[in-house]
């Protein structure tokens, strides 16, 4: 597989974060997923730590399933997703090595309730662990097929003017409105270049296969709303640009390419060079394009902006609104129609057991797409961070019937 040139930049801005929230303070934890108090703080000088990206880390250091056991043994129970057993596996964890050093004591926790139902209980917990401030935005959930986010923008930015109220407290800084104004076009300009890139992914043959897609995803995340990362987006799109349009794939030859339904297991991203072997490529999907949500949304009133980049992952085609939609049915829509897009040849759908929100519905979609629409689709069980419930012999049977189906 190619890697990016620009992902030498990405990893030093990666390595560089990483510096900042042990050097420099205020520092928040929060959650990544379209949260827009992410921006804020990053505006207000408030350096943001997520405990989802660094269990992302544990596990891809094989050190997930340890952090795990240490949450079980202090009454965490193994059902409960395995990035929050990660968590205080590693908070309770009493050695002094950590990945990366590990994740400094916040000033306070922030939090969005518009995707995992998780999060509210997962960061109260850490309010309680750290006795810390602990500021919530409250977004509503999609509730029937017909929900309309523009129902609830301003409440939605009326919660954010709350929070910017506890933060600046926070930070000892305050919000000017050019400042807002600044952060909503970066964090605007950000969701265009991410989708501009997916849409390159259209291309055949796919200039991106997942890794550089899961590792790209780092900039719009955690880098939310920051001329840095939108500078570093448009390397990244200029480059896939290149590549498309001198015919340059991800993978030498491609021959299939796969929607991944899912978030893939981290301590084992290399499984895609058993993919690339086999000539099957994997351009598309649901975790680096419905999860994020950065879509293209108006900036000329900043707090609707970031009022409505909240409430795009609850109720707009998110992932938050993807119980619902499995439910209703226009999560079938979608997928066919990405499906469609990107002239798709077969599906991987993981199941995993610790993330019930993205499990949901998942063997209803696995079946829509092989009877319906007459894919081949392998279903893979295991999960996103605990190793323990991982087989490799068992990954490498069903996806050798899989590839058998693909007519390799
Ligand atoms: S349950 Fe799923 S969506 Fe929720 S925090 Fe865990 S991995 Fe993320």
């Amino acid at each position: 597989m190619k890697k990016l040139e620009c992902g030498k930049a990405v990893s030093g801005a990666l390595r560089q974060y990483y510096r900042d929230i042990w050097e420099k303070r205020p520092l928040a934890w929060s959650v990544v997923s379209s949260n827009p108090l992410n921006d804020i703080c990053n505006l207000l000088g408030i350096q943001v730590a997520y405990p989802e990206n660094y269990a992302c880390v544990c596990a891809a250091q094989h050190l997930s399933e340890k952090y795990c056991t240490i949450a079980e043994s202090n009454n965490y129970k193994s059902d409960l997703c395995s990035y929050i057993r990660n968590n205080f596996g590693f908070l309770l964890d009493e050695g002094p090595e950590h990945p990366l050093g590990g994740l400094p004591k916040p000033d306070v926790v922030t939090v969005v309730s518009n995707a995992c139902l998780n999060y509210i209980k997962w960061f109260d917990a850490l309010r309680l662990h750290f006795d810390v401030p602990y500021v919530l935005l409250n977004t509503p959930h999609k509730m029937s097929q017909n929900d309309d986010p523009s129902l609830y923008v301003d409440y939605v930015a009326g919660e954010i003017e709350e929070a910017i109220k506890e933060l600046e407290k926070i930070s000892g800084r305050k919000v000017t409105s050019a400042k807002l104004k600044e952060t909503a076009h970066y964090s605007r300009e950000q969701g265009k270049y991410w989708r501009e890139i997916l849409e390159l992914n259209k291309s055949t043959p796919a200039p991106l296969n997942f890794p550089d897609l899961a590792n790209l995803i780092f900039v719009p995340t955690s880098l939310s709303g920051t001329e840095l990362g939108l500078s570093l987006l448009k390397q990244a799109y200029e480059e896939v640009r290149d590549r498309v349009k001198n015919g340059i794939g991800a993978i030498d030859d491609e021959r299939h390419r796969l929607i991944l339904l899912n978030i893939p297991p981290w301590y084992r991203l290399g499984i895609s060079s058993y993919f690339a072997e086999k000539g099957c490529v994997l351009p598309f999907g649901d975790y680096t394009r419905y999860v994020w949500c950065t879509q293209d949304i108006d900036d000329s009133d900043p707090l609707e902006h970031f009022a409505y980049k909240a409430l795009g992952m609850a109720t707009d085609s998110g992932y938050g609104s993807s119980t619902v939609e499995t439910l209703y049915g226009p999560l079938e829509k979608r997928i066919e129609e990405d499906i469609k897009a990107y002239n798709i040849d077969g599906a991987v759908v993981q199941i995993n057991k610790s993330c019930k929100i993205m499990s949901t519905g998942g063997l209803d979609i696995a079946r829509f797409i092989r009877d319906k629409m007459d894919i081949p689709v392998v279903v893979l069980d295991a999960d996103q961070a605990d190793e323990r419930f991982y087989s490799d012999a068992e990954f490498k049977q069903r996806l050798d019937a899989f590839f058998d189906a693909l007519g390799e």
